[in-house]
């Protein structure tokens, strides 16, 4: 067990996100060696096009947003470390995945990490890694 806890920030980003990735999240951050914070959990259609203009998100048809229940089913997940966000620490994320993975496994969630997308599916997947990105698969 760590010492990480979610935040007020984190939890209130979680709450429009499915159950079954607020429980990963919620194990994850007991398990991973890293501090963590949630930077995005539901995207209005407005947002997500705006970034996909930025370049940072490349498809409209992101998980961000609600999907048919109403609820995200995807979250990002940014490291905390010395009091920043490490944007080019590779590892940092790789550590988080491997919380997220094991915390997935645990509880029998279905989940995809944008740094390795072929992990459960699409290998013809031709998006670009994204670090901080976890999303559900399959039927829920
Ligand atoms: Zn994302």
């Amino acid at each position: 067990m760590s010492n990480f806890r979610l935040s007020k920030t984190s939890l209130l980003r979680l709450k429009q996100c499915h159950p079954q990735l607020c429980i990963v999240v919620t194990r994850a951050i007991q398990i991973c060696g890293i501090d963590f914070m949630v930077g995005c959990g539901i995207r209005t259609i407005e947002e997500q096009r705006a970034n996909v203009e930025k370049g940072v998100s490349k498809t409209l048809a992101s998980k961000h947003l609600p999907q048919a229940d109403g609820m995200s089913h995807a979250v990002d997940l940014w490291p905390w470390v010395n009091g920043r966000i490490p944007w080019e620490d590779w590892p940092a994320f790789e550590e988080i995945a491997k919380a997220m993975l094991t915390a997935a496994d645990e509880l029998g969630v279905n989940l995809r990490w944008g740094g390795d997308w072929n992990r459960n599916g699409r290998s013809d997947d031709e998006r670009f890694l994204d670090g901080p990105h976890f999303e559900l698969v399959g039927a829920l």
